[in-house]
């Protein structure tokens, strides 16, 4: 067994990730797509426990890792500089995001000559208000907001808590302290659950691959592509130049240590589902400080999706191509800013951003048949490209978290700069 606790944990994920492709693609060629499904579900359970396993621990680890990080400020003025950075990179870099998507839409024109006949038009999901959504940020009651996992409401509540405890002086130690030690603890059960990732990653690609194979490319090849290069554009340009010149720090290293969360993001669909590994990764790989990991990261996983604004860029222009709006000039500038507001309000949640897609389809005017059959039509592929905006969503979380807490004075170099201990 040691052999295998050898191995650094992000080369095991890696691991699970390219053997359960090479696995699921293997079961869908040599059996029938009935056993093939049968075989590659019961492989899934692996993936779906750790998938539980980790949104088991994101509420309480939001709750007190972020109460505790506000009380590790030692000062509340320091969230508002803390808050103020993080707001306007999350805001930059989603406006870099937007100038990509548009871009490869142009370029890659993935809508020209695509065949919609086959596919069912499916319902989309319904937009909350944007008042009532503001509204709900502040819980009428916290406990509600954790039972429910509402996490804006749980940001906002912890927030004003972790002040509270820092105005209260002498008075607010103890419970600062129990905090503090209470997302310790949460934290090392990350570590415990992340020992299942190579399997658990191994068995939910595995199944993404057999069930969706490659034809699932190749049937939306453009799109595909537009939506995998744009992302890795975007990281390498947008996250590598907010690492190295802006917080002149080594990119290599930045990519190399976060690699394990982008992995779970990949295999999971989900940042809110990987916010506990992303919390982990930053902290003990990148040395950021509790301070700015624990208030910075909840709130990136909840409202900062670069990933879902690029795709949904990407997909307006292929909705206007497949069926032959003509876009205006002014229409460009629109997309971007709706893409960039539906990306806030998108739940870190598997093909959540899908179903708000007739929001960004409203500013040219797209029938609701043809909204509809947009959507029936990209659903069926739709987890490839959920999975690679899920990457960029986190690591533009990850990069804004590096980026404030080098600024903020709260970045261990020596560990971001060390080789991972695990
Ligand atoms: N799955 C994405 C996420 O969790 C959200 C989306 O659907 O764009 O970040």
């Amino acid at each position: 067994m040691t052999w295998w606790f050898r191995i650094k944990l992000w080369q095991r994920v890696m691991l699970g990730l390219v053997l359960g492709a090479a696995f699921g693609l293997a079961v869908s060629q040599s059996m029938d797509a009935v056993a093939a499904e049968l075989l590659l579900a019961r492989v899934r359970i692996v993936g779906d426990v750790f998938i539980r396993l980790i949104r088991m621990i994101v509420v309480p680890l939001v709750f007190f890792t972020l109460v505790a990080g506000i009380y590790a400020m030692g000062d509340p003025k320091k969230l508002g500089t803390i808050g103020v950075k993080a707001f306007i990179l999350y805001i930059a870099t989603t406006f870099f995001a937007n100038l990509i998507g548009l871009g490869m839409g142009v370029v890659f024109r993935p809508g020209v000559g695509v065949d919609l006949g086959g596919a069912e038009p499916r319902q989309m999901g319904d937009a909350q208000p944007l008042g009532e959504r503001l509204m709900g940020v502040i819980p009428e009651n916290p406990f509600a907001a954790l039972v429910q996992g509402d996490m804006l409401a749980v940001i906002f509540f912890s927030l004003l808590f972790g002040v509270g405890l820092l105005m209260a002086h002498d008075q607010g130690k103890p419970a600062g302290r129990f905090f503090e030690s209470a997302s310790e603890g949460i934290l090392k059960m990350t570590y415990i659950i992340m020992e299942l990732a190579p399997f658990g990653v191994f068995g939910l690609i595995a199944y993404t691959a057999g069930t969706k194979g490659v034809e699932t490319f190749t049937a939306i090849l453009n799109l595909t592509l537009a939506v995998y290069v744009g992302a890795f554009l975007h990281m390498i340009i947008v996250y590598g130049g907010l690492i190295r010149i802006l917080a002149n720090l080594p990119v290599w290293r930045f990519f190399r240590d976060i690699l394990d969360a982008q992995m779970v993001a990949y295999s999971t669909s989900s940042s809110s589902a990987t916010l506990p590994v992303t919390i982990k990764t930053v902290s003990q790989n990148l040395g950021v400080k509790k301070s700015v990991a624990g208030s910075v990261l909840p709130l990136g996983a909840t409202i900062n999706m670069d990933g879902t604004s690029l795709y949904l860029g990407i997909v307006a222009l292929f909705t206007a191509q497949a069926f032959g709006y003509q876009l205006e000039p002014q229409h460009y500038p629109l997309i971007a800013i709706t893409a960039a507001l539906v990306s806030i309000g998108t739940a870190g949640v598997p093909s959540a951003s899908l179903f708000l897609l007739s929001i960004v389809l409203d500013v040219f005017e797209v029938s609701p048949e043809h909204t509809a059959l947009i959507i029936g039509f990209i659903f069926p592929f739709d987890r490839l490209l959920d999975m690679m905006r899920t990457v960029v969503n986190v690591t533009g979380d990850a990069a804004v978290a590096t980026v404030v807490a080098k600024w903020e004075g709260e970045l261990d170099e020596d560990v971001y700069r060390a080789k991972p201990t695990q």
